[in-house]
């Protein structure tokens, strides 16, 4: 084959054979978030670059090295989001959901872009789902956004992903450990990375958060935040894991974790997954009280977390595959002859209305290889249609598991009778939603 276009490096297909897994997943999600009582927020694939940077922050590598920006013909810069946090913020802002009760809650399914290496577990295109409050200072807050994101987790039998916590105060706790940071990197100008040293003036913390083995060295042997917190963020923080710990949620506290974008405040959390590789955070998130009022809000207490889609897969693949076959069809009815093909056509729609999945053939074939095709899509019943059955109005539907054959009526009560059939033979039917 000579194609004239491939998909862009960096980018996945989800084919059909496959989406019904994210289609489970995504239901997942979305049912846990609403028992919390969020509703879905949809915003915009592009927006203009400033809200990124202002909103994810210039120090961060997102803003820096992996964002896809360009001009438009009108000469404005806009860029494909490479998370969901900031787009949702804005449109929290934009249209005043700040006078709604509060607090607002809102989760979000997005595609992201990020120019990063490919590799397992990191793409240029990926998927987050997200969650995010906004109006919601108590630390319960928090420590209810987290057990979301863990009951997410248990409701796909996922038990081995574990969490951190850890808080990194306000801005006023982090002037004093902001100098701290900068006395102790000094010490290694020699060897941290470029993009490091380029941080050791402005922002310090980010240092934490890089990739490089040789800077990940050095900054195991930083002073923690941990040590700095003034008393309000100290207390919050120890509320925050009062009441984890009240709702049976296990974490560790691991000062380490510093997340990758500029926003958060307090407290920050990670769920990590030890099957997956050295791309291991499935969920990042956290308090971000800085965030509305950067973009040119009234300062609002918010909080949120997104969860890497790809990842997640990854783990459900690795610890709770899917065992569910995909119900692309259910009833397949096989034409022989002209005639058939009309009531075929009613029959199978009668069966669709009912909410099951019918197929007829639709390419002209001859009957075995319509039966060979049913096989191969993994129908569970068929009918072959004649002259004959259309004539005494009755045909034989096989349960093309066992083998078995009943009779089944054409007239009216088709449709019925088929579910009634299903139904006893106790068949996993794909009932759609
Ligand atoms: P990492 O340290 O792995 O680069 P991050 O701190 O940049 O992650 P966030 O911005 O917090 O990630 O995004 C939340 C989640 O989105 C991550 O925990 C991860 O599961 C997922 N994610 C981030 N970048 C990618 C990517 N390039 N490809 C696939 N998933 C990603
Ligand atoms: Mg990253």
């Amino acid at each position: 084959m000579a194609l004239i276009a491939k998909k862009i490096k960096g980018t996945e297909d989800i084919l059909p054979r496959d989406s019904y897994k994210w289609q489970i997943v995504e239901k997942a999600l979305s049912t846990e978030a609403k028992s919390y009582g969020f509703s879905e927020i949809r915003t915009p694939v592009f927006e203009q670059t400033k809200l990124f940077q202002r909103g994810v922050g210039e120090g961060t590598d997102v803003v820096q090295k992996e964002m896809y920006t360009f001009e438009t013909k009108g000469g404005e810069s806009l860029t494909l989001r490479p998370e969901g946090t900031a787009g949702a913020a804005r449109a929290f802002l934009e249209h005043g959901l700040f006078n709604d009760a509060l607090p607002v809650k809102a989760y979000y399914f997005t595609t992201c872009y990020r120019y990063e290496k490919p590799q397992a577990g990191r793409q240029r295109e990926f998927h987050q789902f997200g969650m995010e409050v906004y109006g919601a200072d108590d630390p319960l807050a928090d420590a209810e956004l987290i057990c979301a994101a863990s009951s997410i987790f248990e409701r796909l039998n996922l038990h081995n992903i574990r969490l951190e916590i850890n808080s990194i105060g306000c801005p006023e706790c982090r002037k004093k450990y902001h100098a701290a940071l900068k006395e102790y990197f000094s010490q290694f100008t020699d060897t941290l990375c470029a993009t490091c040293m380029s941080r050791l003036e402005k922002n310090p913390m980010r240092i934490l958060d890089c990739k490089s083995p040789v800077c990940k060295e050095i900054a195991a042997g930083a002073p923690k935040i941990t040590d700095f917190l003034c008393e309000s963020c100290d207390d919050h923080f120890s509320k925050v894991q009062q009441y984890l710990t009240a709702s049976g949620v296990n974490f560790t506290v691991n000062p380490s974790i510093v997340r990758g974008l500029d926003y958060y405040t307090n407290t920050v959390f990670e769920f990590i997954s030890d099957s997956i590789g050295a791309q291991s955070t499935v969920c990042g998130g956290g308090r971000y009280n800085g965030l509305i009022e950067e973009l040119g809000g009234n300062p609002t207490p918010a909080l949120g977390f997104a969860i890497g889609l790809e990842r997640l897969m990854m783990v459900i693949e690795k610890e709770a595959p899917f065992t569910d076959k995909d119900g692309t069809s259910s009833l397949y009815i096989a034409t022989m002859g002209d005639n058939a093909k009309a009531t075929a056509l009613n029959l199978v729609n009668e069966v669709r209305k009912a909410g099951f999945i019918a197929h007829t053939d639709i390419v002209g074939r001859g009957l075995k290889a319509q039966m060979k095709y049913a096989n191969k899509i993994g129908s569970l019943y068929s009918i072959v249609l004649g002259d004959n059955e259309i004539e005494t109005g009755k045909a034989n539907i096989k349960n093309m598991e066992t083998g078995e054959q009943k009779e089944i009526s054409l007239g009216d009560s088709f449709a019925v009778d088929f579910i009634n059939i299903a139904m006893s033979e106790e068949m996993d039917y794909p009932i759609s939603d």
